[in-house]
């Protein structure tokens, strides 16, 4: 999103300087992959139920379809800027170079704010982003699936639109549908769960007992709140939560020094994750300031709300009884702040290794709507942990042999896979 002075593709390529320089990549390939390789920007008209038509602006980037077809989310969001959505596009072919599925990096967004549209104006919204890029994405090109303020209704109405486009039955052109409607059982939890399966094997690394440790979540949405559902599963304790107010324009932190009720708090937030503030105080949450989810002693912390969370600023507050940090969101911590990080001793389990169980799970999405044949929750979430404790020790082993954070060994194993497979395509 567009912050003062925060530039996501610009730290993106920063991050991908950075790595291309320590693996010596030669110029080409440099500059192949530090921009994307298409890009779709558009308006939107959408009659809106007063009658009137409102014209919204549209993105789809494609960085990199070496591996597989492009595969990533749609924003929708008051501030998304062409920039951001660069940045994730190319987040994401590292991300599913590192999960190592067969699958490249694209990424899409909407400028708009939901909350200001009924669902028919949504619908109408999601049908015209699909119209605009009908020929451009599809399950053998570039898969589009939810992201932050969109979610499974949504991916239903994109996917109804698409097929009467194409005239056929389509699944496969977008993940993260509803189950029974071609959606998988295990996606809305596998982001979420995705990133306490690689937390759990960090924990073990550090030889912590998950059950006896703290943490501290940024965000109250769905990787949030799926996070938490797993870590308090396995007898951890999260005591800070925060969330951005709508109504009052800010974030705000939750804080029970005894530990958060996950259903009591999902009880009273809303879709878009925010928290009801009174209800809040009414059941004994102290109610801080947004950026004071960093400043109480915990173990683990983990930022799942959106970029540029953990900065040259904020990175102070964070205490010195934090061992651990599990990035759930996109893009959370700048590479100024990673430096920080690294001199303070703090393991990082960068968003791109930590937060891939959500298109892990929309490939296999995919698996399942080539098949026809859909699998029950438990194959899902197996086969989610399999893949997600796999990447996870590919990138530890690099990381120690080579004497590096995981996240330059993540990078480079993911540089590396994309690079490779562009030079054995013969593009580069
Ligand atoms: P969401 O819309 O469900 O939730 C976002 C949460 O962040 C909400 O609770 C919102 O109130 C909170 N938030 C927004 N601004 C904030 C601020 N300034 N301070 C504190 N909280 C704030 O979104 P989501 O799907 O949970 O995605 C969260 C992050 O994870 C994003 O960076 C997204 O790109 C990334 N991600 C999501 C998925 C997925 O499957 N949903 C997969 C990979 C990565």
């Amino acid at each position: 999103m567009a912050e003062k002075g925060f530039n996501a593709y610009k730290m993106a390529q920063e991050q991908f300087d950075t790595v291309a320089d320590k693996l010596g990549l030669d110029e080409s390939t440099r500059e192949f992959l530090r921009v994307p390789l298409r890009e779709y920007h558009f308006s939107i008209p959408v009659k809106m139920d007063d009658g009137t038509v409102k014209v919204f602006r549209g993105f789809r980037v494609q960085h990199n379809d070496a591996r597989g077809p492009c595969k990533g989310g749609i924003r929708f969001h008051p501030q998304e800027t062409a920039d951001t959505v660069r940045a994730l596009a190319m987040w994401m072919t590292w991300k599913c170079a590192v999960a190592d599925i067969p699958l490249g990096g694209g990424k899409g967004g909407v400028i708009c704010d939901p909350h200001d549209l009924s669902d028919r104006e949504q619908e109408r919204l999601c049908r015209g982003w699909v119209r605009q890029l009908a020929k451009n994405i599809g399950p053998v090109n570039d898969v589009p699936a939810p992201d932050v303020m969109t979610s499974a209704q949504h991916m239903l109405w994109m996917m109804d639109e698409y097929e009467h486009i194409a005239g056929g039955k389509y699944p496969g052109v977008i993940t993260g549908k509803p189950v029974g409607h071609g959606g998988s059982l295990g996606r809305t939890e596998a982001t979420g769960y995705g990133v306490v399966f690689t937390i759990r094997e960090a924990l073990k690394e550090l030889k912590m007992d998950i059950s006896e440790t703290t943490a501290a979540v940024q965000g109250f949405g769905n990787v949030a709140q799926y996070a938490i559902e797993l870590f308090t599963e396995y007898g951890g304790k999260v005591l800070l939560v925060s969330c951005w107010d709508q109504e009052d324009s800010t974030a705000y932190t939750y804080y029970k020094e005894s530990g958060i009720d996950l259903e009591e708090l999902r009880g009273i937030t809303n879709r878009y994750g925010t928290v009801d503030k009174e209800k809040a105080e009414v059941l004994g949450y102290e109610r801080l300031p947004g950026e004071d989810w960093l400043k109480k002693d915990v173990d683990i912390l983990i930022p799942a709300a959106l970029e540029n969370a953990i900065n040259k600023d904020t990175v102070n507050h964070i205490r010195p009884s934090v061992k651990l940090i599990g990035a759930g969101a996109n893009g959370p911590i700048t590479p100024e702040a990673d430096t920080v990080l690294e001199e303070k001793g703090i393991m990082v389990i960068p968003d791109f290794l930590a937060n891939a169980g959500g298109v892990t799970c929309s490939y296999f999405e995919q698996v399942q709507n080539n098949q026809n044949y859909y699998w029950p929750k438990e194959e899902v979430l197996g086969k989610l942990d399999d893949k997600m404790t796999s990447a996870f020790y590919k990138v530890m082993e690099l990381s120690k042999r080579k004497n590096i954070t995981l996240k330059d060994a993540a990078y480079m194993i993911s540089i590396n896979s994309v690079a490779e497979a562009c030079r054995l395509r013969g593009w580069i």
